[in-house]
């Protein structure tokens, strides 16, 4: 028995010190706490001496460095030596680049919701929001996507002239410059309102403003770039692009044959030493219209006139569009939207050394500093894009259903049509929580590099989805293009956001975890460090520092998730609101993915870089967590609206669902099979108990989207509502709120029709029957005329001549499809 108390006591005080993940001094001190107590109430029996000499065999040599190295550290530092995965410069880059923020309290396994919620939450300054009540709300309703994407193919010259005069290519360079220095949560609140109404018009004000010779500038610059280029781009004078892509090099950008050779030149009259540059890009949005070319190359020095390095990597360089040998102005064309975008080729075009973004100093450093820019870009641009259409598709969707009548009742009652329109909101829903939260971080000085990828991701995916949600309930409507159509050319947009800034297959195949893995991990860093380290002692005591901490956060985590997993997570510290146990089961699959991710390390090695399907479904999870945070985050910040709990437990739901399926997923495809199985016992000892969001949540959100709604308002908010003639939008608003009116009306027809009291070929004449047998007033009469009147407006679609829709087709065809590859 006493041996059985002793067992017990031992098992708990090992339980505490490893959910708490005590260090291992805390460790050694409990042990021989523990061990002094047993041996003077107990006296010196064998299996306290078996107990002691465990003790010193164990703890002593931990804890002494000579001995700790000799039989631990040593030996594991020769086998990470071997499997650790070989990583090139540029792969160094890209994974080094940004910071890590919120992502990697959850990729630790113990997440601190207090932390969360205790994170500023995005806001406008006054300055910013006078900017998008004025000259954001003029551009709006300047902006006629049709006759942008249809009839011309560009912004109207008087639209150019705005954005430039407004400075809406200066959003993000410094008021020194001439810029309006606005924060990335004002940058994304305003490409997320022009989105709601032309991509066209949203793309070309993000790209001076994101991945552009701006940023690059900003960061690297030097000053006499700085004063020259900054005021001229935040006044429109120049118009830039930023040249990456290139035919041989799409996702892998550090394969480009673009190139430049060292060497001597004439440049303004004089010899120069300069760049000689060839390049062959395509894709480039405002290459047709730039005055100024940010451009990426390979920069060579086989005469060495530099140094002693012949190859001195990617580098970064401004090109004046004007100098000779500049090839722009043909355009592709991208999915009937029509933003400037096409190839740009030089040959052998000369530059002197200091047109090198940053100077001399920054030749070869280009690959960083791309990669530096994009930690934080790629969390604004696209997110704010696909949150722009995914506010207008709540906003016109859920009305649409309302108003379009199918078996005589509103087609958003059918159950069919309740389940896409729950997805739309709460897909909303969570897109604006991402962005709004991954905005917030880059406004606090972050440069979140795997946030922002989890955001891009998940935002434009989900916005893709949603789109063909909406096509599906628009039916013909928004089949039918033209300048009524308030969807179609949204969704023909949607593959651009996937494609762009990190094709998406991609950025979840090898991103998202992969450079996650690294940067989130409290340890694995400081040890691929320590392993390339030329000095072997100093290698050595580097990796030591580090490799008994991560076995005990090893050790640590098994217990986490287990115990957390036998109680559902119930003993997490979380908040106590209705959205308490979301929180505790983030925690639980929080440890669970800290374990796994060590396990796929151990068992994987440097094969786990290979195998994307597991990294890609361990990425998946970290991005659910980091979308569940957002969204309880903002739930929060938005001061935990009543009304909007529907939302918040399906998106909470759907994220734990998928954490869910896809730990699932991995445990069906782990290649060592053992250990699937034992991890499978301590993640799911009771089996996989989560379901998709439930049937009842899909009426209770739907009906949120489907009336004018605090819950639809703020889903909505930031789209462009304004009231005026030209906003399609504004016309949905007016049919739903009419129709929802008129309804009792209609019920009073229904009756009357039953009954035989009138029986007119249509309702309009139902109604005018009606009227005249006083079974409805005038004033009802009115009502119902009008709602008619509206939801026709909406319900219809356009039509056009045969001439006017050749018109396009009818010009000169020069298209030549471009063959060269450098
Ligand atoms: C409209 C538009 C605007 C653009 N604007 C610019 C710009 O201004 N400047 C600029 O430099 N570039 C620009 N681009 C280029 C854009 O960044 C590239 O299209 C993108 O990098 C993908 O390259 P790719 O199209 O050649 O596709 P590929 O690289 O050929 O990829 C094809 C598919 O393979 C997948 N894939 C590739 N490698 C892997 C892997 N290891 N694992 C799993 N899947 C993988 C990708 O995810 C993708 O689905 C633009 C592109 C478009 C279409």
């Amino acid at each position: 028995m006493s041996i059985l108390i002793w067992f017990v006591a031992l098992t708990g005080i090992f339980l505490v010190l490893a959910y708490h993940r005590a260090s291992l001094i805390i460790w050694t001190m409990s042990y021989a706490l523990f061990m002094g107590f047993t041996s003077y109430f107990s006296g010196m029996t064998a299996g306290t001496i078996v107990a002691w000499i465990f003790y010193l065999l164990f703890f002593i040599p931990l804890n002494v460095k000579p001995l700790r190295q000799r039989w631990l550290t040593r030996p594991l530092f020769r086998i990470y030596q071997k499997v650790m995965p070989s990583m090139s410069q540029t792969e160094r880059e890209a994974i080094s680049a940004g910071t890590v923020t919120w992502e990697a309290d959850l990729f630790r396994g113990n997440p601190d919701w207090n932390k969360l919620l205790s994170i500023p939450a995005a806001r406008l300054t006054e300055e910013e929001q006078a900017f998008i009540n004025g000259p954001l709300e003029t551009l709006c309703r300047m902006i006629n996507d049709w006759d942008i994407t249809h009839n011309r193919a560009d912004l109207p010259s008087e639209m150019w002239t705005y954005l430039k005069e407004q400075g809406f290519f200066g959003l993000i360079i410094p008021k020194q410059y001439g810029g309006k220095e606005f924060s990335a949560y004002a940058h994304s609140e305003i490409l997320t309102k022009v989105s709601g109404l032309s991509i066209t018009v949203s793309t070309t004000i993000a790209v001076p403003n994101s991945l552009g010779p701006a940023e690059l500038l900003l960061h690297y610059g030097t000053e006499e770039q700085k004063n020259y280029y900054l005021p001229r781009l935040a006044k429109g004078e120049e118009i830039p692009c930023f040249a990456l892509t290139s035919p041989s090099a799409g996702s892998d950008a550090g394969a480009m044959h673009d190139h430049g050779i060292i060497c001597k030149g004439e440049h303004e009259g004089k010899e120069t030493l300069g760049i000689r540059l060839t390049w062959n890009k395509r894709y480039i949005t405002l290459a047709p219209i730039a005055t100024v070319i940010g451009l990426a190359f390979k920069l060579y020095d086989p005469d060495h006139l530099l140094g002693e390095v012949d190859d001195i990597g990617i580098t970064c360089a401004l090109i004046p569009a004007s100098i000779p040998g500049v090839e722009i102005g043909r355009r592709h064309f991208p999915l009937d939207t029509p933003f400037q975008n096409g190839p740009t080729k030089g040959k052998d075009v000369f530059i002197p050394l200091d047109w090198i973004i940053g100077g001399k100093k920054m030749a070869g450093k280009g690959w960083g500093m791309l990669m530096e820019c994009l930690a934080a870009g790629r969390g604004i641009t696209l997110p704010a894009s696909a949150v722009g259409g995914a506010k207008v598709l709540s906003y016109t969707t859920g009305a649409y259903a309302r108003i379009r009548r199918q078996f005589n009742v509103p087609i958003g009652q059918f159950e069919g049509i309740e389940e896409p329109l729950a997805r739309i909101a709460a897909s909303t829903y969570i897109m604006n929580a991402a962005r709004t939260f991954v905005t917030a971080a880059i406004d606090e000085g972050e440069k979140p590099a795997v946030a922002s990828a989890i955001v891009k991701y998940h935002v434009t995916e989900l916005g893709r989805k949603i789109a063909c949600d909406s096509m599906d309930i628009h039916g013909g409507k928004g089949i039918c293009l033209g300048p009524h159509n308030y969807l179609g050319r949204g969704y023909e947009s949607a593959p651009i956001a996937i494609t762009v800034e990190g094709a998406n297959i991609l950025t979840r195949s090898m991103i998202i975890f992969g450079q996650g893995a690294i940067r989130c991990h409290p340890y694995v860093l400081a040890e691929m460090e320590a392993a390339h380290i030329k000095d072997a002692k100093a290698a050595l005591d580097a990796f030591d520092k580090v490799v008994t901490k991560h076995i005990a956060y090893g050790v640590s985590n098994i217990v986490r998730t287990f115990l957390l997993a036998l109680c559902s997570g119930r003993f997490v510290f979380a908040p106590k609101t209705k959205v308490k146990r979301y929180f505790q089961q983030a925690t639980r699959f929080s440890s669970a993915l800290a374990l796994f991710s060590d396990v796929s390390m151990l068992v994987l090695g440097g094969k786990l870089k290979r195998k994307e399907s597991l990294s890609a479904r361990l990425g998946d999870i970290l991005s659910h967590l980091y979308l569940l945070s957002s969204v309880l985050k903002i739930y929060y910040d938005q001061g935990r609206c009543k009304e909007d709990l529907p939302l918040v437990r399906f998106a909470s739901e759907h994220c734990l669902f998928e954490i869910q399926e896809r730990f699932s997923e991995l445990l069906q495809n782990f290649p060592n099979r053992w250990m699937a199985f034992t991890l499978r016992w301590l993640i799911f000892p009771y089996g996989r108990r989560f379901a998709k969001a439930k049937d009842k949540y899909n009426h209770k959100i739907a009906s949120l989207i489907l009336s004018p709604t605090a819950t639809r308002d703020r889903l909505s908010h930031g789209a462009f509502l304004t009231d005026v003639p030209e906003n399609n939008l504004a016309a949905v608003q007016d049919a739903l709120v009419k129709a929802i009116a008129a309804e009792p009306i209609e019920k009073i027809l229904k009756e009357a029709v039953h009954k035989n009291e009138i029986s007119g070929y249509t309702p309009m004449e139902n109604a005018q029957l009606a009227l005249e047998k006083n079974i409805i007033s005038q004033e009802q009469y009115d009502v119902y005329v009008e709602a008619s009147a509206a939801c026709g407006k909406v319900i219809a679609v356009d039509d056009f001549s045969p001439d006017e829709l050749s018109s396009q087709t009818n010009s000169t065809n020069t298209h030549k499809p471009n063959l060269a590859i450098l």
